[in-house]
């Protein structure tokens, strides 16, 4: 039984007192979820406040990005070990816009996903297609690459903390949601990966879909069979929308 999982990434999104603002707002809407597991990701500035806020709640904290060294020398990077201080039990690794906007590859990805795990947060690992790679069909090519090549440094006895979020990169932020039926295709592509890589653990494997979820849309993602959760940008960044968005699929996947 895979418990899905709901995260709002809310980018560079958010002063720490807008932050904490929503987190008292969205706490009661949230406050019968049951079966879910909803994860807020701010910036790094607003992490210990937001954490603070949450004590005592059902919501997870998660960061946006990590470095994967313990510490040292790397001005303006923050470690594995800084985020459990803060309370994290979740990371997001190799979202596409750290993939393309500050060229982060999968060994990167792969590097931070392990750093992670050693510190016990759970990485949530991006993966996903541009626009041009599926129009020359090379989605399944793409994502095997990409989840091989992100993977490779994790211990298959710790798969089952492992989130993969698959995240069309032309569906993020654009409006263009996938189909159901698009995004549950590449997700059955993605679980025979993972079945590869690591056996029956797969199926105990969150894999969430992220690209333009809304309240209105999450319900058919989250029926298909292979979608456990949504990573959310846009429609994450109001309590209403993304309390509805963590209460449509209780009741779709109820
Ligand atoms: C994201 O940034 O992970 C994302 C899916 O964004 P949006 O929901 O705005 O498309």
């Amino acid at each position: 039984m895979r418990t899905p999982i709901l995260a709002a990434n809310w980018k560079m999104h958010k002063n720490v007192g807008e932050a904490v603002a929503f987190v008292e707002e969205f706490l009661p809407l949230v406050a019968d979820a049951e079966g879910v597991e909803m994860v807020l990701a701010p910036p790094f500035t607003a992490l210990d406040r937001v954490g603070q806020t949450l004590a005592g709640s059902a919501v997870k904290l998660a960061s946006q990005n990590v470095n994967p060294e313990a510490k040292g020398a790397f001005t303006g990077e923050i470690a594995p070990g800084m985020l459990v201080d803060l309370g994290c039990a979740y990371a997001i690794v190799g979202h596409s816009e750290r993939r393309h906007i500050y060229g982060e590859d999968d060994t990167l990805v792969a590097r931070k996903a392990a750093a992670l795990l050693a510190e016990d947060i759970r990485p949530i690992v991006c993966v996903g297609e541009t626009l041009d790679q599926r129009e020359a069909n090379r989605t399944f090519d793409v994502i095997g690459g990409q989840l091989e090549g992100s993977l490779a440094e994790v211990d298959p006895a710790r798969a089952e903390d492992v989130v993969l979020a698959y995240e069309p990169v032309w569906a993020i932020g654009t409006g263009r949601t996938a189909t159901p039926e698009i995004a549950q295709e590449v997700h059955a592509f993605i679980r025979e990966g993972l079945a590869k890589r690591f056996g029956e653990r797969a199926s105990q494997i969150r894999i969430q879909y992220g690209g333009s979820v809304k309240p209105d849309n999450v319900y058919e993602l989250m029926a298909q069979p292979d979608i456990d959760g949504a990573l959310v940008g846009g429609a994450s960044l109001e309590p209403e929308s993304f309390s509805r968005i963590v209460l449509f699929d209780r009741q779709g996947s109820a």
